[in-house]
């Protein structure tokens, strides 16, 4: 009878064996199949936001690009002026960003090796940090900076790669003009130092290119703003601060881009340059209500990334493109709001 049941469990025993060696065999699949998933998830998380694949600047004849590109919580911005006698642009870099090496891979990406004029509007790590990866990675003619003596280890190393550049040393000298290809580069600032190399001692520039203009401030603050705005004061009829495109001046800190500024500029674009969730709360609710009184096409390098916009020289013809769009950055941004990190402002995105 014993002997009985054992044969008749062995035998359900024997039954059930294929049947869990199926369950294990699917699960087996199921979680190869997890993984063959997962890897081509993250494969595809990496083409799209990681993979830096080359892709050489490509103008149209007869027209400028401005890149305000996102280097985080710093600024850089190359603008490209087209050549037809040559295969590369006319270029100027203004700013370098954080010494993290952004600013050096987007002009490794672009296949920027040529740089015409390297601009540093003050001596802040945020804008000279890059500055010896951009020395280093391309060939640079003209160097335009503010008379400074380097006070840290940053600004002695630049003033040395600036120096080992071989290229034309400048300082900014009112009124001075600039003629890259077919754009102007106008020094609207004068080389009075006041902050010691920092925000106030910011060059200001005003880029013309054909009946467009583009006008940076870098860091410069109140003083700054109202030195150069006193300046140009005195020639009636023509006002030098008037442009299309202005880059808020401090990342739209509230100490920059005043009310007594920003009437002279009068701007129909503002890009702003920043980081997500910097500490400084940039840009700043009082700075976006001075723009807000000007124009509605606000775009941010925080919210949008890179920004880039197209002259053909045509005041009305200006094209705004931003690297990532609106819907995508708001899922970006959600963990900032929920941390209480960063206070998000949605711009509405509008072409140009
Ligand atoms: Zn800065």
């Amino acid at each position: 009878m014993a002997e009985k049941s054992k044969k008749k469990s062995s035998l359900k025993n024997a039954a059930k064996k294929p049947a869990e060696k199926m369950k294990r065999g699917l699960f087996r699949n199921l979680v190869a199949l997890l993984i063959v998933l997962l890897a081509v998830l993250a494969y595809l998380v990496y083409i799209k936001y990681f993979r830096e694949t080359p892709q050489p600047i490509a103008l149209p004849d007869g027209s400028m690009q401005v890149h305000f590109i996102d280097v985080g919580q710093g600024d850089t911005t190359l603008l490209c002026v087209a050549d037809e006698e040559s295969d590369r642009p006319f270029t100027v870099l203004i700013d370098a960003g954080l010494g993290d090496g952004k600013a050096a891979d987007y002009l490794k990406k672009l296949e920027i090796t040529v740089i015409d004029y390297l601009v540093f509007t003050h001596y802040d790590a945020d804008h000279i940090g890059g500055g010896c990866e951009v020395l280093a990675l391309t060939e640079v003619k003209n160097i335009l900076a503010p008379a400074h003596e380097p006070s840290n280890q940053t600004q002695t190393k630049l003033k040395q790669a600036m120096e080992d550049e071989g290229a034309v040393l400048l300082t900014p000298k009112q009124g001075a003009t600039y003629a890259v290809g077919d754009m102007q580069m106008n020094v609207l600032s004068d080389d009075t130092i006041v902050a010691n190399g920092s925000n106030d001692d910011s060059i200001i520039l005003l880029c013309r290119f054909g009946e467009t203009t583009f006008l940076f401030s870098g860091d410069a603050e109140k003083k700054r703003e109202q030195m150069t705005v006193d300046a140009w004061q005195s020639l009636a009829g023509v006002d030098m601060l008037d442009a299309d495109v202005f880059q808020a001046g401090h990342h739209g800190a509230a100490n920059a881009s005043n009310d007594f500024f920003l009437a002279k500029v009068t701007p129909s674009i503002v890009v702003i340059s920043c980081g997500v969730g910097n500490k400084y709360g940039h840009p700043r609710e009082e700075a976006l209500a001075r723009f807000a009184l000007y124009t509605d096409k606000i775009y941010r390098t925080d919210t949008m990334g890179t920004v880039i916009i197209t002259s053909d020289g045509k005041d009305e013809t200006l094209k705004v493109e931003t690297e990532k769009p609106q819907e995508e950055t708001r899922a970006y941004l959600l963990p900032y709001a929920w941390f209480g990190v960063a206070k998000p402002h949605f711009t509405r995105l509008k072409a140009g």
